[in-house]
C-alpha cells in the first residue's frame, strides 16, 4: 500500500451515510431516486504537479480537466465546480490567463463555477467538482468482474513523455515534442456516456498515476488481477518505436479512462466507439491469478518495477 493510501485509511477513512465515501474517484450522494451527485476534489501544487514555467492559460485548463476526468470515471456528467487558488502575489496578467484557461475548460465540459476561495501562498489550485450520475450507469472501482476486457480511452504516456522532454531528459522532433507537451498541459478527458448509456462497462478509473498504479486500484477494490499486453497499448509511434512502454505503464498525468467490460460487449463497444469517433482500445483481461502480469510485444513477461507516481516515498 502506498504511503498516501495508508495516511487516508488511517486518519480520514470513516463510516459514512453517503452511498459511497472515500476510496473511489468521487464520492456519491443521493440526488433523487434515479441519480447521485458525484463529488470529487483534485489539487495541483507548483513543483509537485506542474513546473513553475507552465503557462497560466494551460494551468487553468488542466486544474479543471483533472477533476472532470474523475466524474467521467464514475460514469457521470460534470456540472458545477468550486475553485480554490493560492497565489504568491497579485499578478494580473497571470490571473487573466489562468481564468481564461479555466473558463475555456468549463465551457468545453459543461461546468459552471459556483464558488471557491482565494488565498496567498505557494501556487496551488484545488477544485471541487460536482457531477450527476444515473444510478444505473454508475461505475465504481469495485465493479470489475473476472474475465472482463480492459479498455483504455485516448492515448496514454504522452503527458509523461512531454514532461521528460521539458526536463531535457529526452529529445523529440518538433511536432512530436509539441504534441507531447500539449498532452501534459491540456489533458482532454474522454466522456464515455455515449457508450455507458447502454451500460456496457463494469468499472472505471481515471489514469492519473499510470496504468499499473490505477489498474491496481480497480483490482484491489474488485479483489482480482489482470494481464496487460504492451503491444495493444494506445501509445504514440515514438513510444512504440523506442519500446518506451514505461511512459504509459508508470507515467501518469494522462487523465484518460481505464475501464473494464464483459467480453461479450467487445464488438458492440468497438462498433459504437467507431460511430461516435471515440478512441478506445482493448489492452488486456481481468484474471484471478496471484499477481498482475504485463507482457512485452514479443509476449514475454515484463517485470513490474514500481507502481507509478507517489507523493510520499518511504
Ligand atoms: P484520485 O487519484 O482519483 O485523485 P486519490 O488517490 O487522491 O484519488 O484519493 C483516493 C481516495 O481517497 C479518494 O476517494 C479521495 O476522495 C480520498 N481522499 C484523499 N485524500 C483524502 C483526505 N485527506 N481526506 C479524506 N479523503 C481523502
Ligand atoms: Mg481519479
Amino acid at each position: 500500500m502506498s504511503v498516501e493510501a495508508d495516511i487516508i485509511n488511517r486518519f480520514f477513512k470513516k463510516k459514512t451515510s453517503a452511498p459511497l465515501g472515500i476510496g473511489d474517484d468521487a464520492a456519491l450522494i443521493n440526488k433523487n431516486t434515479k441519480e447521485y451527485w458525484a463529488v470529487s476534489q483534485d489539487t495541483l501544487n507548483v513543483n509537485t504537479h506542474f513546473l513553475p514555467s507552465t503557462p497560466a492559460l494551460d494551468l487553468g485548463w488542466k486544474a479543471l480537466a483533472v477533476n472532470v476526468s474523475d466524474i467521467y470515471a464514475m460514469g457521470g456528467q460534470p456540472k458545477y465546480a468550486l475553485v480554490s487558488i493560492a497565489i504568491n502575489k497579485h499578478n494580473m496578467p497571470w490571473l487573466e490567463d489562468f481564468s481564461r484557461g479555466l473558463h475555456r475548460c468549463a465551457k468545453k465540459y459543461g461546468v459552471e463555477i459556483i464558488g471557491g476561495d482565494t488565498t496567498r501562498g505557494q501556487t496551488s489550485i484545488s477544485i471541487t467538482i460536482i457531477g450527476s450520475v444515473e444510478k444505473k450507469k454508475v461505475l465504481k472501482r469495485s465493479g470489475a468482474k473476472l474475465h472482463d476486457d480492459i479498455w483504455i480511452t485516448g492515448q496514454i504516456g504522452l503527458a509523461a513523455l512531454g514532461l521528460d522532454y521539458l526536463k531535457k531528459k529526452i529529445t523529440l522532433s518538433g511536432s512530436a515534442a509539441k504534441f507531447a507537451v500539449k498532452c501534459l498541459h491540456k489533458p482532454s478527458p474522454t466522456d464515455i456516456q455515449s457508450l455507458q448509456k447502454y451500460q456496457l462497462f463494469h468499472s472505471a478509473i481515471d489514469i492519473s498515476d499510470g496504468v499499473i498504479a490505477d489498474l491496481s486500484h480497480i483490482l484491489t477494490s474488485s479483489n482480482l488481477s489482470a494481464n496487460i499486453f504492451c503491444a495493444q497499448l494506445p501509445v504514440s509511434t515514438w513510444i512504440k518505436k523506442e519500446k518506451a512502454f514505461d511512459y504509459a505503464l508508470y507515467g501518469g498525468d494522462d487523465y484518460q479512462l481505464l475501464l473494464t467490460a464483459p467480453a461479450k460487449n467487445r464488438n458492440r463497444i468497438k462498433k459504437l466507439a467507431a460511430q461516435k469517433r471515440l478512441k478506445i482500445t482493448h489492452v488486456g483481461q481481468v484474471t484471478n491469478e496471484k499477481e498482475m502480469m504485463v507482457f512485452d510485444p514479443n509476449g514475454r513477461r515484463m517485470k513490474i518495477v514500481n507502481k507509478g507516481f507517489k507523493h510520499f516515498v518511504k
